[in-house]
Order: C-alpha cells, then structure tokens, then sequence
C-alpha cells in the first residue's frame, strides 16, 4: 500500500538530467485481461518511443530513456499476472538510478507520461479524500474491529479477544456478586456496550482511524452510537446491516460504497462553497488563469479540479511555479518549460503550499466552475492593500 511518505518522495523528485517516466497500466476487470494489458503496454511504449525521438536529447540520455522502456516491458510482463490490484504504476529514471513499482487498489486510465519529474496526480487522487476507517461490528455479546484504508481490509484481532476477555471477567463478577443482575439481559448488553465503546475510543485516540462506520443488526447498532462519545459519534460516516458471521470482503464493499457517498457529499459541499464565494465576489477564483495567480500569491485555501481535466502550460526549472506561458519566471528568474500537463503541477504546488486538493468527478459542477477552482485566503489585492497600510513605500515599489 502505498504511503504519503512515498508520494512525497516522488512528488519532490526532480531528475537531475535524465528522462523521469511514469507509467499506469489498469488491471481492472474481468474483460482487461492479459492481451490486453500487453497491447495496451505496447501501444503506450510505441507512444513514449515517439516522444522520446522529438525531445531530441542527449544520445546517451535517450538510451538510458530506452532502457528504462524496456524495463517497464519486463515489469509488466513478469508482475501484471500475479499483481493482484486495480493499476500498476511504475515510476523509474535510471540515470538517477531510481525505480519504484506501486500496486494501487484503484483502477486509474493507462498513461506513460516523460518528463523531468514524475507524474502523480493519479496517486494524489487516489489518497485524496481517502478515510482511514473503523469498522465496528458487534452483536449483543461480542464485537470485531476492522479497518478500512485505499479499498484494503485488516481485522485488529486483538481488539476481540479484548472484549471476549471482558466479557467472561465481567460475568464471572457478576456470578460472584449477583445471580439476579446476572440474568438481567439488558443489563449486561448495556455493560457489553459501553465496554466496546471505551476500546473503540482507545483505537481513535492511538490514530487507527479517523472515520466509523458502525455494522451488525439493528436496531442494536443504533442504540450503540448514542454509546459513543461526541468525538466519536462526528465520525460516523454510516451504519451497515450485516452479520457478525460476515467474510472482510462483504464488509470491505460495503465500506467502499459509504466512503464514495460520503466523499461525494464532501465535494458538493465544497464546490457549492466556492460557487457562492464566486458568485458574491468572495474568496474563492475560476478558472486556470485565475488560479495560477492565486498559486503565485500562495493564496490557496482548497483546490478543486475536475478528474479529466488536463492542459498543457510551462514550468519553472528552479522553483517548480507552474505557468500558463513566458520564457523566464518573474518569481525566480529560473527558465521555463514546457509540461505536457500544468494540472499536475497545479496540484503539486498547491500540496506543496499546504493546501488540500480534490480532484472532483461532479462534472457539471465542475464545468461550471471552468474545470478548476479554489477557495483562497484572501481577495486579490487585499494583501497588498494591507502591507500599504503597514508600509506606505511599498507602493513604490
Ligand atoms: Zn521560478
């Protein structure tokens, strides 16, 4: 699985003088067998040969650059089988000698993409608004916790025994103590609930989740969330009707539809903000232009991009700002190139400078927000106006 660590690592990866190639190849479904996945490769290392002739570099780069090819052919060739995961992603640059191989559980489109860093906005889309969540699943007498991150499932087993240890301690007192108590059934459901309530609040404070979904029957799970502490009961993100019995599979697709419901009212949420923060000359821009200035100003609150959303542009080689066009950097002086997609390096910068990014699938919303938009932290020129205030010479400048 892969980490924020990791995509950090690549997203801060700059080739020293090579050629960095990202590669996905989706694995996804019954119909994408191996022939295809083989044409598929082929057609895009046909694609990435053809480029790599128009870049007219180095030969000994471009050598390098074809060897690289060569070996995302085994890669895929020797793991697309066995690989067990929606794409394979492959990012390697062998003049600086780096290679790394990404099972992700997410099918994303096939694309090799050759450029001076790597391609991440698939893995940022993919880790984007992903949850790490608890699932508890409980019964009037025992309860399981299973946590749900990037469409993988572990049961925390120890979690169980703890409360099946709980469990006979508890009765055993209350044989001691009480036969009667003992055969007060709600009594001791109650007990049992208030228990796996206290384990689960453990697990939150130790960060194995931050989302719940609750499962088992009803209406014992109801009953069960007004036993969870306010912290916990603001993270519930939905209850599932299933057996204790259940296999993690059935439990894991389960959770998987709840995280998109909820993802998806995350984004109408926002894209509804920035559209009103628009539309009352508020804080939030439209637009690549808009955008990009917001960029320059490190004036990003929240960014919001459609997925399909891609557009050519230009980069800075020293400081990464991403461009619309110009030769030269008015921030840094650096030179500036062209990037087959200045959305992905929108998305980096903005992750760079601390802002949260979404890559939206609403496509009207987005569409009417011309496929790109921002919450910012301030309106254009406020700033300035501020620092003029501070400092009358500033307008001198
Ligand atoms: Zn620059």
């Amino acid at each position: 699985m892969i980490t924020h660590q990791e995509i950090s690592l690549l997203s801060n990866y700059a080739s020293r003088e090579g050629v960095a190639i990202s590669f996905y190849l989706n694995l996804d479904g019954i119909a994408r067998g191996k022939k295809t996945w083989e044409a598929e490769t082929k057609q895009l290392l046909r694609k990435a040969r053809a480029e790599l002739d128009w870049l007219n570099i180095d030969k000994k780069l471009a050598q390098t650059a074809e060897n690289d090819l060569k070996k995302i052919q085994d890669i895929i060739g020797s793991e697309a089988q066995t690989a067990k995961c929606k794409t394979l992603a492959i990012f390697v640059s062998s003049s600086d000698d780096f290679c790394q191989i990404y099972k992700l559980p997410v099918a994303v489109k096939s694309k090799i993409i050759l450029d001076t860093d790597f391609y991440i906005r698939p893995l940022i889309a993919i880790m984007d608004g992903r949850y790490r969540i608890g699932v508890i699943l409980l019964d009037s007498q025992t309860a399981k916790l299973f946590e749900v991150y990037m469409g993988e499932i572990v049961e925390h087993t120890e979690f169980y025994q703890r409360i099946e240890k709980d469990q006979k301690t508890t009765l055993e007192t209350f044989m001691k103590r009480d036969k009667h108590l003992m055969q007060r059934k709600d009594e001791r459901i109650k007990n049992h609930l208030v228990r796996t309530a206290d384990l689960l609040l453990a697990h939150y404070l130790r960060r194995h989740f931050d989302k719940i979904v609750i499962s088992g029957h009803y209406p014992l799970i109801a009953h069960f969330a007004h036993f969870l502490p306010k912290k916990l009961q603001e993270n519930i993100i939905g209850k599932i009707e299933i057996d204790l019995k259940s296999r993690p599979g059935e439990i894991l697709q389960q959770v998987n539809k709840l995280e998109q419901e909820y993802i998806c009212r995350k984004e109408e949420i926002l894209l509804k903000k920035i559209s009103d923060e628009i539309s009352r000359d508020g804080y939030a821009v439209k637009g690549l232009n808009n955008v990009i200035q917001a960029l320059h100003s490190h004036n990003i609150r929240e960014l919001a991009v459609a997925d399909d959303y891609e557009a050519g542009g230009m980069q800075c080689v020293v400081c990464n700002m991403p461009y619309l066009e110009g030769k030269i950097c008015p921030t840094c002086g650096g030179e500036l190139v062209e990037v087959t997609d200045v959305i992905d390096e929108i998305v980096e910068e903005a992750l760079h400078q601390g802002a949260p990014v979404r890559q939206a699938c609403q496509s009207e919303a987005m569409y009417n927000l011309d496929k790109i938009a921002a919450l910012t932290k301030f309106k254009p020129g406020e700033i300035m106006k501020s620092l003029y205030e501070i400092s009358p010479d500033i307008s001198g400048i």
